[in-house]
């Protein structure tokens, strides 16, 4: 028969597939006669190797490695689809009951770890942390099923939502391998009622999680009953595992569906690298042994199913294959999680040597204090007042003289787009309008100094708002830079960081107001007085009012006169008839020459306003303004530098905790590498 010998080729081809990982591992645990029997336990005192192997790895899973330190273990992940018998197959290996049912029942990753031990009585119980507290239940083998089912609603809930936060189910039991897998929800299309509506999406998501790691070997587990390649998790284990090489198939139910299964297995469509393992499981009530021996007779007898290699069939041999595997991948895992571990360790060293020291005294505590004073007061001054910013090279908001002269620079182009600037708009409307209200009995060509003033004052309140928020903006940024510098510097000292951030802020709100009042000041003398000593301006004023005879002539007549050095403007009627045009023209060039010098005047004494502040706030006010705060007005916060503050006290609690323990797994593995390598001479 043609196929048959096919398929007897496919299936030697998939026995030979059986060894690849065998070849590869370091200690081949030696598959006892006994486990062919089935009164005996499954697979018996292995290799002493394997257990502290995986003991280690246990160890570092507790550690939550992966999670916490992004360390990956080797682990077998246990996927199917719903209702393919993934808890069956941990039951089988583990001779226990898991909750079985309709529908999803397992709603969170259960990490289940299988001890052999000698003792006659097994030991069960749970571990898993849920609202946030770490909880440990001992349970036994009849009530696991329920135990498990109250831990996943502790963990998942009470309805059919599921989580992704793991249960871990001890197993020491006399006879079971030595094995840690992990059992997944199964994928879901559709969901149920009381599903979650992305129920698919989380699930997928969880296994994906699992499976990813190269580290992980992929258990799929598949019904018998149905076309392998129609199977959700294949096409699952197929994104990650493209070769097929870290997966391997376990096939549940060839019971109920023994026709053909010789076929399937041996045409492998799927591409399993690692082979397949057909299995029965316990059925019904049955009891684990019951189990055993009937699917020993089934493989042993039943026309079909006894055609099928014994190398691939029955839990026995998934059993061992299972032990097999587990050994290759951690021995091939573990110098790179040694690795790891190792580079974990010494960053975690230097992050608590960086950690800021317990302070035994108040003179410590005024040490310290004193030096974040004084190395955030360098800062500043790199900052503010030198220009230098090798402490903060890309934090352009940081390097504050450049943003200064930006501000200034803004500062200036407003006032001169400001309308007080505008000299042309409403030619000499305004200006006779202020000369006919200050005519007087005097000669006509003397002009008025109240007219000037009046017009003088007017522009000066209209501008003062600039100046002011120019002040303003300054301080705000000012007290941004003190700020993030300071904190910087107490970033270690969270009892300091309040009252520090509140001298700050004070210290600035004080320079500020000063600041607003000067500018009040500033503003007052502007209008107070019109004065330059500027030569600039008489010569400016003098070549405008040379234009003046000509602009006379043509303003009578024309309704648009260009005055060289001023530019062209429109004269309206009023303009044109008003008696008191020549006075009008000669404070209008007066006002615009003028208005000249108060705009570089204010810019001006801005600058070196802000210049001299921000010197004395570096160099002065800062420290005073600090210890001022913290050791006069509001006292004590020295002293609370000697309490180490909860966060400081937490991080360094948990950084010693970590290297405690990655030095125990360190120590643990070190052991078993060296045991691996003098083995292997
Ligand atoms: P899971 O959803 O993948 O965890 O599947 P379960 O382990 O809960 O199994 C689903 C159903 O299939 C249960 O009713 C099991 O009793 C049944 N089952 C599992 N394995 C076998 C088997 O080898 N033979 C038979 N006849 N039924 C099985
Ligand atoms: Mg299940």
């Amino acid at each position: 028969m043609a196929g048959g010998s096919k398929s007897s080729q496919k299936q030697s081809k998939n026995a030979s597939n059986n060894k690849q990982v065998d070849s590869q591992i370091v200690p081949i645990p030696t598959p006892s006669d006994e486990n062919q029997n089935n009164n005996v336990p499954i697979v018996s005192s292995f290799n002493d190797r394997i257990r502290p192997l995986l003991d280690a790895v246990d160890k570092l899973r507790h550690l939550n490695v992966a999670a916490k330190e992004g360390i990956q273990l080797p682990t077998i992940v246990v996927v199917g689809d719903q209702s393919s018998g993934k808890s069956s197959v941990l039951e089988s290996l583990a001779g226990i009951s898991l909750p079985r049912g309709q529908g999803i029942c397992t709603r969170v990753p259960l990490i289940m770890r299988l001890h052999h031990h000698p003792a006659a009585t097994p030991e069960l119980y749970l571990e898993y942390t849920a609202d946030g507290s770490a909880k440990k239940v001992t349970t036994d083998e009849s009530s696991v099923a329920n135990a498990i089912n109250s831990a996943t609603e502790e963990i998942a809930g009470g309805g059919k939502g599921i989580s992704n936060n793991p249960l871990t189910l001890v197993v020491r039991k006399n006879g079971v391998p030595d094995l840690t897998m992990v059992d997944l929800p199964g994928i879901t299309r559709v969901p149920v009622h009381g599903q979650p509506e992305d129920i698919y999406e989380q699930v997928t998501a969880t296994i994906m999680e699992y499976i990813n790691p190269e580290e992980s070997i992929i258990l799929n587990v598949l019904s018998a009953t149905v076309d392998f390649s129609t199977c959700e998790s294949i096409r699952m284990s197929q994104k990650v595992d493209k070769t097929g090489d870290r997966t391997l198939a376990v096939v549940t139910k060839v019971d109920k569906s023994p026709e053909g299964l010789l076929e399937k297995v041996a045409a492998d469509d799927v591409g399993i690298g690692l082979g397949y393992v057909c299995v029965r499981n316990r059925i019904g009530e049955e009891t684990y042994e019951e189990a055993r021996i009937a699917e020993a007779q089934l493989f042993g007898t039943h026309p079909l199913l006894s055609k099928i290699d014994k190398s691939i069939v029955g839990v026995p041999v998934l059993a061992q294959r299972l032990v097999q595997i587990q050994a290759t991948i951690i021995s091939r895992c573990l110098p790179e999680i040694v690795k790891k571990i190792n580079e974990k360790l010494s960053s975690n060293i230097a992050e608590l040597n960086r950690m800021p020291k317990t302070m035994t005294s108040v003179g410590e505590a005024v040490t310290t204090f004193m030096g974040i004073v004084g190395s955030a007061k360098e800062s500043l001054r790199k900052l503010i007042i030198r220009g230098e910013f090798n402490e903060y090279p890309d934090e352009n908001q940081m390097h504050c003289t450049a943003r200064l002269v930006e501000m200034l620079e803004k500062f200036s182009a407003q006032l001169r787009d400001a309308p007080e600037n505008d000299h042309k708009s409403n030619f000499l409307v305004d200006e006779i309008r202020v000369l006919e209200e200050y005519k007087g009995i005097r000669l006509p060509d003397f002009l008025s100094q109240s007219a000037f003033l009046t017009m003088l004052n007017r522009k000066v309140k209209g501008i003062s708002g600039i100046p002011v928020g120019f002040i303003e903006e300054v301080w705000g940024y000012i007290e941004s830079v003190v700020l993030s510098v300071v904190m910087k510097r107490c970033e270690d000292h969270q009892q300091l960081q309040f009252s520090i951030r509140r001298a700050c802020h004070n210290l600035i709100e004080k320079l500020r107001d000063r600041s607003a009042n000067w500018v009040l000041e500033v503003l007052q003398m502007e209008e107070l007085t019109d004065y330059t000593c500027s030569p600039d301006y008489m010569s400016e004023w003098n070549s405008l009012m040379a234009e003046r005879p000509g602009f006379l002539n043509s303003a009578r007549s024309h309704s648009s006169v260009s005055i060289v050095g001023f530019g062209t403007v429109l004269i309206v009627e009023s303009v044109r008839k008003s008696l008191v045009l020549e006075q009008a023209y000669d404070l209008k060039m007066r006002i615009a020459t003028y208005w000249k010098v108060v705009q570089r005047r204010l810019v001006d004494s801005m600058a070196l306003h802000v210049q001299l502040s921000l010197r004395n706030l570096v160099e002065k006010e800062l420290e005073k303004g600090i210890v001022e705060e913290l050791m006069g007005r509001h006292g004590g916060a020295i002293e609370k530098m000697l309490e180490e503050s909860p966060f400081v006290a937490a991080k360094k609690e948990k950084l010693s905790g970590s290297i405690k323990l990655l030095r125990e797994s360190k120590d643990v593995l070190a052991a078993i590498m060296d045991r691996i390598a003098s083995s292997s001479h």
